[in-house]
């Protein structure tokens, strides 16, 4: 019998429309027979396709139709699904993965941040910084009074900190404003003039200058340096202020920022990130810092204008530290719960904090901080946004009982102990009514699930608690915790085969503008374990390999969204995001994990529902 199927099997030669012009019975029989092997938009064959199925398999080709995955397979049986209209990509052995599912990103700053900030993560001396600085004021050539902005330097990659006077040298008319990775900010002289602080004139000097605030904590710090001043026509060699400040509170003494962007332009920030990402493979971000004032609009302006192109799924941040329950109550009254009708723009699921972190000696940990006596002279175990677990009970019930997934930052032992107690007691008062609530609440960061005094890994294995980790500070930030918390604990922090081994779905992300956005750090990290700044690795065995890996920023990641059923891997039915790697074998990452610094020029193509939405030149 005829079967125009027959047609579409056969390799090149007849095409299905020199059918469409036969009798209407044949045009009939070829609907029935499309049904059967429908014509691909997309095809691409001849390469190594890593699923990320539930059986990690591999296969070499794959058909896109309508944004989805038609079929996964061999050549000749993918090859099939060939139509006149099916754009056909021979991958001449390179690979595929599933387009990455960054699980943690705020990312609203990164097209700024690219297109016109310095990027001081990579420096190692504090003339490396400078010329990142220096590299930026000739690349952006600014009007005076034009902030010049950096991110993430961290002190302790350098045997001394910069000072404003270096700064000031190389731009002296322009305020310089660079963020540590996290709770702290250098400035240039520039900044403290638009204070309305001269050096010369103590008149003008607030209270801090001199002298430390009352209320500095541990993790707070004025740097000052001896410098001659002519203060009231008399000579004088002062400590004051070298602009550098650490923690949250040093941190608010500097009282003048670099501008927010309006909606239309953090909109366009928002293009020029979700570009960034796409060329880096990243297909889906979560970005657990939604507030409803300042996100949501400007998501929403960069969707209206098309400029939308991978996913992006918000976390509430409406909920912090000791608000009441009421508080919170009315809050979230005010929200939406869940908005799930458009896959590129969503939301779910509110944040909590539980501590600060480890970089700053602000996580809430068992075991004091390391150093303590040249530190602070006393124990520091950092401390806890709260010790009052009745009022963090509420402050989550509030949430659930509106139908609110749960998230938490927990840094330190302590947190993540305390706030797996209170989920434990939450999810029992949740499945007295409803026994099947699948839910799914995170520990964000979740460093160290398996302190003596605290350990909480089968526990949060038992009670299906995800562990929202951030892999690339093993890299970029290792010198700075293993200061902190010392060599023992750092091989335990973050500990990735730990976590898999138990069962505990460990869901990859960057925690930009802290770390770096690039995903395949946090693959180096992952295989790896080796701090950026020493070469130290801390933790050989809790390095987990290439598989595991890839599964923490693809299917995990959709598993928090609860999309795992049609994100996160390359099987029928599933959305067609998925990236074509200039590599022969995904698993040569794991055999030369270097390889990850090439990464970003290996990117071939970012598919995003089916279209592709980045191609290497
Ligand atoms: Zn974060």
């Amino acid at each position: 019998m005829f079967c125009p199927g027959f047609i579409l099997r056969t390799p090149r030669g007849r095409t299905a429309s020199s059918c469409l012009g036969a009798l209407p019975i044949v045009a009939l029989l070829m609907a029935g027979c499309a049904a059967e092997v429908p014509q691909a938009d997309l095809i691409l064959h001849g390469g190594q396709v890593v699923t990320v199925d539930a059986d990690f398999s591999m296969a070499r080709a794959l058909a896109v139709k309508d944004g989805r995955v038609l079929a996964v397979g061999g050549n000749r049986a993918i090859l099939r699904h060939r139509g006149p209209g099916t754009r056909v990509v021979d991958l001449a052995g390179m690979t595929m993965i599933p387009g990455l599912i960054d699980s943690h990103i705020h990312f609203r700053p990164l097209g700024r941040d690219v297109r016109q900030e310095a990027e001081l993560g990579l420096a190692m001396t504090v003339d490396e910084m400078l010329d990142a600085v220096a590299e930026l004021r000739e690349r952006l050539d600014p009007e005076p009074g034009q902030w010049l902005v950096g991110n993430r330097w961290d002190q302790y990659k350098y045997p001394e900190m910069l000072t404003r006077w270096q700064l000031d040298d190389i731009a002296p008319a322009n305020p310089v404003y660079l963020n540590r990775v996290y709770r702290g900010v250098a400035v240039n002289t520039q900044v403290f003039r638009l204070m309305g602080i001269e050096d010369d004139d103590p008149r003008t000097w607030p209270a801090w200058w001199l002298e430390d605030p009352a209320d500095f904590t541990f993790e707070d710090r004025v740097y000052r340096a001896p410098r001659e001043l002519v203060v009231d026509g008399e000579r004088r060699t002062l400590q004051v202020p070298t602009g550098v400040f650490l923690g949250a509170r040093g941190l608010a003494l500097v009282t003048v920022a670099p501008p927010e962007p309006d909606v239309a332009d953090a909109a366009v920030d928002v293009r020029d990130g979700i570009q960034e990402m796409l060329r880096l493979g990243v297909t889906s971000i979560i970005d657990p810092s939604s507030h409803w004032s300042a996100s949501i609009p400007v998501y929403q302006e960069a969707r209206e204008r098309g400029w939308v192109q991978l996913r992006i799924l918000d976390i509430y941040e409406g909920t912090y530290y000791r608000h009441s329950p009421d508080t919170i109550a009315e809050h979230l009254d005010g929200v939406t719960a869940d908005r799930l009708d458009d896959p590129f723009l969503s939301w779910r699921g509110t944040k909590f904090y539980s501590d600060g972190g480890a970089g700053t000696r602000s996580a809430w940990v068992s075991e004091s901080f390391d150093r303590w006596e040249e530190f602070e002279g006393e124990p520091n175990h950092g401390f806890p946004v709260t010790t009052d677990d009745d009022l963090r009970r509420a402050q989550y019930r509030a949430a659930v009982q509106r139908g609110w997934q749960l998230h938490t930052h927990t840094a330190g032992d302590m947190a993540m102990r305390q706030a797996v107690d209170n989920y434990r007691a939450l999810m029992t008062e949740v499945r007295d009514t409803a026994p099947d609530a699948d839910l799914r609440w995170s520990l964000i960061h979740a460093y160290f699930p398996i302190e003596p005094a605290t350990r909480v890994l089968e526990e949060m294995a038992e009670l299906g608690i995800i562990a929202a980790v951030n892999p690339v500070f093993q890299w970029q930030e290792g010198i700075a915790f293993a200061t902190n918390v010392g060599d023992e604990r750092m091989a335990r922090m973050q500990p990735f085969r730990s976590y898999i081994d138990a069962g505990v779905i460990m869901a990859s992300g960057s925690d930009y503008p802290v770390t770096s956005h690039d995903p395949w750090m946090g693959f180096y990290a992952l295989l790896t374990r080796r701090d950026q700044a020493t070469g130290v690795v801390y933790g050989p065995d809790e390095t987990v390999g290439m598989a595991d890996a890839l599964r923490s920023y693809t299917w995990n990641g959709a598993y928090v969204a609860y999309a795992e059923d049609w994100l996160g891997s390359l099987e029928p039915g599933k959305a067609a995001d998925l990236v074509v790697l200039d590599l022969p074998d995904i698993f040569d990452l794991e055999r030369d994990p270097e390889l990850a610094f090439q990464m970003r020029d290996r990117i071939v193509m970012t598919v995003v529902d089916g279209n592709v939405r980045y191609q290497r030149e």
